[in-house]
């Protein structure tokens, strides 16, 4: 995937590095999170167009390339890896979130040049990994120093702008019990058994979290703000044996402002009470938690910001007339836009084009959506960066 991005912007000349991710830097850096596979074969692309003389605002552009598993793939209705367009849908894995924002990033700048113009600030695309788990392609990005006056993030947002997203820790729980045979199962503790019982107490951490929405600015008629997601589990070693071991993952979200590291100790501190309070579970040895994705702070974007109103006059011309203004809502979900905002003060917009199913079976994105959301992001670059005649023959038209 990165091979073919970094093959597209050499072809329209931007200047194209690959950046590793720096393993080294987990743990030393506060915007890295906890990684459970290795980066050998993942890297963040970097595409950079510098004018010759540079005046106006700079931009990010950046959109992710990593994918979430399909589901089962018989419950497509097209296959998941095969591109379907019917009729205003695009379907596929991935389509919606998000490979249609990074073609819309890369295909405004093409409007531009083909408009016969030249973005006089400095522009550079991020296609990075691992957003889908723990944000370190875009920490990457930013530890190695690309910043600019604004990042805008084209990811699936039904064509309205991310007000506020929120913090999220990845978490692993192992629980073991203790094996018997069914001849025995007096002497055995199920590890299956008290895992349950312990997922059922998370939920009221998750009530308890939620409940402090109603302080939170921007929060407070979000449903489910903490959204406790149980994303994997498994256990057991035998059909005919108690279980000694299960293992379950997910993650949980908080506000913006709050420290992650401190919600990863209360997180911590609920799991070993509610263990030692449960009657099956203070049976089994102290329930093991690990950090196994993003751990990660919110953000809000402030109201009044000069990129939101470029953006809500770039929204509106790139709808009808009579279409409704820019919308902002919150997203209660992990953005890589946090990584720009939180640890670099950039104003960071998400918004990007319609899209259902992301992350689900049947994804599919909105083409006349993903049509007026690259106006949009062309205008708003050509307004934010400033534009001049361009000195070179623009490239032909890929649009
Ligand atoms: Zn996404």
């Amino acid at each position: 995937m990165q091979e073919l991005v970094a093959a597209a912007l050499q072809e329209r000349g931007y200047t194209v590095e690959r950046q590793p991710i720096d393993q080294a830097l987990i743990g030393r850096h506060p915007a890295f999170s906890p990684a459970t596979i290795g980066y050998d074969n993942s890297w963040n692309v970097i595409g950079l167009h510098k004018p010759t003389s540079a005046h106006g605002r700079s931009l990010i552009l950046n959109a992710h390339v990593d994918i979430v598993p399909t589901g089962a793939q018989e419950r497509w209705q097209y296959p998941p890896f095969e591109p379907t367009r019917r009729g205003e849908w695009l379907y596929g894995r991935g389509s919606g979130d998000m490979k249609a924002g990074l073609s819309a990033a890369i295909f405004a700048l093409d409007a531009i040049r083909a408009a016969g113009l030249e973005l006089t600030a400095p522009v550079q695309i991020h296609s990075v990994v691992e957003e889908e788990i723990t944000g370190n392609g875009a920490a990457m990005a930013l530890a190695g120093g690309y910043v600019a006056d604004a990042v805008l993030i084209p990811e699936p947002t039904d064509e309205k702008l991310v007000r506020a997203n929120s913090g999220v820790i990845k978490f692993a729980i192992a629980v073991h019990g203790t094996p018997a045979h069914p001849r025995e199962v007096s002497g055995g503790v199920s590890a299956v058994q008290a895992a349950m019982q312990l997922l059922s107490h998370l939920r009221r951490l998750e009530d308890r979290w939620n409940e402090e929405r109603t302080a939170q600015p921007f929060f407070d008629e979000v449903e489910n703000p903490a959204a406790l997601t149980i994303g994997t589990i498994s256990g057991g070693e035998w059909i005919a044996s108690v279980p000694s071991c299960c293992r379950f993952e997910g993650r949980i979200g908080f506000y913006p402002g709050d420290d992650p590291q401190e919600r990863v100790k209360e997180f911590e501190a609920f799991v070993a009470k509610a263990a030692a309070e449960d009657p099956l579970v203070q049976r089994c040895p102290e329930p093991i938690v690990e950090w196994v994705g993003v751990t990660h702070a919110g953000y809000i974007l402030p109201p009044g910001s000069d990129a939101e109103a470029l953006l809500a006059e770039a929204h509106a011309s790139a709808n009808s007339p009579d279409s409704p203004p820019l919308q902002a809502y919150v997203m209660a979900c992990y953005l890589d836009a946090a990584v720009y905002s939180v640890h670099a003060g950039i104003p960071a917009l998400v918004y990007g084009p319609v899209a259902e199913n992301i992350h689900a079976i049947n994804e599919r994105v909105s083409l006349p959506s993903l049509r007026r959301v690259t106006k949009a992001i062309a205008l708003f670059a050509a307004g934010w960066c400033g534009v001049r005649p361009a000195i070179k023959k623009p490239p032909a038209s890929r649009v």
